[in-house]
């Protein structure tokens, strides 16, 4: 058996349960996916987009494992836990790093994984992709294996397609947040084609991700857009989503993060309330995890 995060101890998928968050709002439920419990750092769909490429990476005898982000980035430091605890080295790259720009609370973790961060030109980070490049000017070895932005790729597409596991049938609509997109498009390759996927974007002008992914779906299935709860931008916050955050934590033990899961469900229940489903909708919003991102933005934006 190749050995996975999982086996190796990593995360916990038996922690991941669905919770009632609001019960017929005009004949509407909705509830809640929580994959962010598998693990506090490794969490939320971060795992399951990494589980083919730690797989993979096994799998080509890689005693490396390289990716790229921001200096909030999630994914950067799912990435550096999974290989802290696989017994791999990890190299970041990290959008706009100077070796004068203080560090986030993401990146101060992510180096005590054990991460080597390396700042990127925003120029040299837009040719992410040339991995010839890459090597070249960093001299990373040929024993790494390359992650993708995002956890991105075919591999992070059908490791995030396992999330369907988790969900049962009944429900009409699945409620994302999209980043990359690589999980909804995981959700799309196994969910079955009826259900209704509510695709929230938690960045100014996000519509550009509509027109890259739109192409790609599949025809059967139906995905709505919404780009209205962005809060200022990806990553911004402003005292209202504060507010719901704090709310739902009270009223419902349920935490959310700043960038995405909380102005998916902001959005979510106002759209609940203005009644734009039928009733006799049953609704699952997925947990994406994230939590750790609150303690840098709650630090930079909201005090
Ligand atoms: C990364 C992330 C997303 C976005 O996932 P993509 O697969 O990049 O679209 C959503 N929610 C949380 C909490 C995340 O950390």
């Amino acid at each position: 058996m190749i050995p996975t995060s999982e086996s190796m101890g990593i995360v916990d998928t038996s922690r991941v349960f669905i919770q009632p968050v609001w019960r017929d709002i005009h004949g509407i439920s909705v509830d809640m996916l929580r994959l962010d419990l598998v693990h506090p750092v490794v969490s939320g769909n971060k795992w399951f987009k990494l589980t083919g490429h730690l797989s993979e990476a096994h799998r080509q005898g890689a005693d490396t494992i390289v990716t790229f982000g921001g200096a909030y980035s999630n994914h950067l430091i799912a990435t550096a836990c999974a290989a802290f605890h696989a017994n791999m080295k990890s190299i970041g790259f990290v959008r706009g790093l100077t070796p004068g720009s203080p560090r986030t609370q993401t990146l101060l973790d992510c180096a005590s994984y054990g991460m080597h961060l390396v700042g990127l030109s925003r120029a040299d980070y837009r040719r992410k992709e040339d991995i010839a490049h890459i090597r070249m000017f960093s001299q990373i070895g040929p024993d790494a294996y390359f992650v993708p932005e995002g956890g991105g790729g075919a591999l992070g597409q059908s490791g995030a397609g396992r999330i369907v596991d988790y969900i049962p049938p009944e429900y009409t609509h699945i409620a994302v947040a999209v980043g990359s997109g690589t999980t909804l498009m995981g959700l799309l390759q196994r969910l079955p084609a009826g259900v209704a996927i509510l695709a929230f974007l938690p960045m100014k002008n996000g519509r550009y991700l509509e027109q890259q992914i739109a192409p790609l779906v599949p025809p059967q299935h139906a995905i709505e857009w919404f780009d209205t709860w962005h809060f200022g931008g990806f990553g911004k916050c402003q005292p209202a989503l504060v507010q719901f955050m704090n709310a739902m934590f009270r009223q419902h033990q349920l935490p959310l993060d700043f960038v995405y899961t909380a102005k998916m469900m902001f959005g979510l229940n106002e759209l609940v309330q203005q009644k734009v489903f039928p009733p006799g909708s049953r609704m699952l919003a997925i947990h994406t995890g994230g939590l750790q991102g609150n303690v840098s933005i709650a630090a930079q934006l909201c005090y």
